[in-house]
């Protein structure tokens, strides 16, 4: 394996220190070391976390690679800084079965850039009816832990109970997406003073807030773990404060682009800005960037959801819900996050590696960057400014509401267990 030495690395942002990369693992951190590698890295002024985590990922295969693969997801993945992406089960087929989370298993191994850890569908088909084969799942060769219907809300109470009852048996966790359906039927946007201005049906803040109390409380009801993703209002926030302080084990994720930007932007009628759950108001904005600071919400997932552009360039009202955000997440967490003084590199590091490997129970990920422990690493340079053009992204598919924005920061290099993924800011070919 090739060896690398990164000299005067801000390791979580504190003073400059080498790092030493053998056969895959950190063999010696600390200052001037007297050590010789394959490939030296300049790294000052750049800022050294443990490899990302993204615990909500769209990669799409099988079924619809004409917007991603795995192959080109996880090089987007690694271009972003993440060495672990958890794969949604909402492909086609879905991964419902033993034999779908296996073969997005293999496809990841294969790639190389990052490792892909499949997401179990909760119910047949997405169906919502009947229990899928959850064990067999964590049985297989893919062993799953995470199990969501993401897209759809696991809306019936019963077989959300069955399911959190189901995955204590092996320490498993339910994500779910909250969305009651009959309250958000022909949704379109975030339901406001701006729906009202446009005319669009309302996707209303308590869709998402009355599923996110009902689980909270069968979670608790049962003794079991319920994960909530991309909560996006301030009633989320508060209910997810409230079962935290319960004790219960409740944990919550937020995207970026909920931590930037608002439903404003759906005035512009761009379907770039469509997306589920919808964006929403300044004070939710402000909300959730508060409850990521303070631990209430635990992770920032991307909800990276590449569309073709046949997808996404037509009228708003047909348009397909998502955005990318693997190659933008840790830019806009450091504007949103960063830049303005409410986490610092070691908070960015808790709640992009640390958590979310935690709450997926992913081990070898979200470990700190110390001697003996794998090399997932990424080189982040935050004094980079730029312009993001979605064309020289990694990902199948362009659907940023970034593009054409200042964001700062830029990832300059990412190792996945000793191997560098990206070095300098570009793709290493493997
Ligand atoms: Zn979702």
């Amino acid at each position: 394996m090739t060896t690398y030495l990164i000299r005067n690395a801000q390791i979580l942002g504190g003073a400059p220190r080498d790092i030493h990369i053998v056969d895959g693992v950190f063999a010696a951190i600390g200052e001037d070391l007297d050590v010789r590698a394959d490939i030296d890295i300049d790294a000052h002024g750049l800022v050294a976390l443990p490899g990302l985590v993204d615990l909500h990922t769209h990669l799409r295969e099988p079924g619809r690679e004409d917007a991603e693969t795995v192959l080109t997801g996880t090089r987007a993945a690694a271009m972003g800084g993440y060495t672990a992406v958890h794969a949604m089960a909402n492909t086609f087929p879905v991964a419902d079965s033993a034999g779908v989370v296996e073969q997005v298993w293999r496809l990841g191994r294969e790639s190389g850039y990052c490792d892909v850890q499949p997401v179990g569908a909760v119910t047949v088909g997405l169906e919502g009816k009947q229990l899928a084969e959850l064990g067999a799942m964590h049985d297989s060769a893919a062993g799953v832990r995470v199990f969501s219907d993401d897209g759809k809300c696991v809306d019936d109470a019963v077989i959300m109970r069955r399911a959190l009852e189901y995955v204590k048996a092996f320490d498993g966790v339910v994500a779910q997406h909250a969305q009651e359906p009959r309250l958000t039927a022909g949704a379109q946007m975030n339901e406001g003073r701006v729906s009202g201005e446009l005319g669009l049906g309302g996707w209303p803040a308590v869709a998402e807030e009355s599923i996110i109390a009902r689980d909270v409380l069968l979670a608790a009801h049962v003794g079991s773990r319920v994960h909530i993703c991309h909560l996006s209002t301030a009633g989320s926030v508060e209910i997810v404060r409230w079962a935290k302080a319960k004790g219960w084990d409740v944990t919550a994720e937020v995207t970026p682009h909920h931590l930037l930007l608002t439903d404003e932007l759906v005035r512009s009628y761009d379907p770039v800005y469509k997306v589920n759950p919808p964006l929403r108001t300044a004070e939710d904005v402000e909300a959730l960037r508060e409850a990521l600071a303070d631990g209430t919400i635990d992770a920032v997932a991307t909800d990276h959801a590449p569309h073709p552009a046949e997808d996404k360039d037509c009228e708003w009202a047909v348009a397909a819900m998502g955005m990318v955000g693997l190659e933008t997440a840790l830019s806009v967490v450091q504007q949103t996050m960063v830049d303005t003084g409410l986490l610092n590199w070691e908070g960015v590091a808790d709640r992009m590696s640390h958590r979310p490997a935690r709450i997926g129970r992913l081990a070898g990920h979200g470990r700190p960057i110390s001697v003996g422990e794998p090399a997932n690493l990424v080189l982040f340079d935050p004094a980079y400014r730029g312009v993001v053009n979605p064309d020289t992204f990694a990902t199948r598919s362009r659907n940023s509401p970034y593009k054409g924005m200042d964001l700062p920061g830029r990832v300059h290099a990412t190792f996945l267990r000793g191997e560098a993924t990206v070095l300098a800011g570009e793709l290493v070919e493997r």
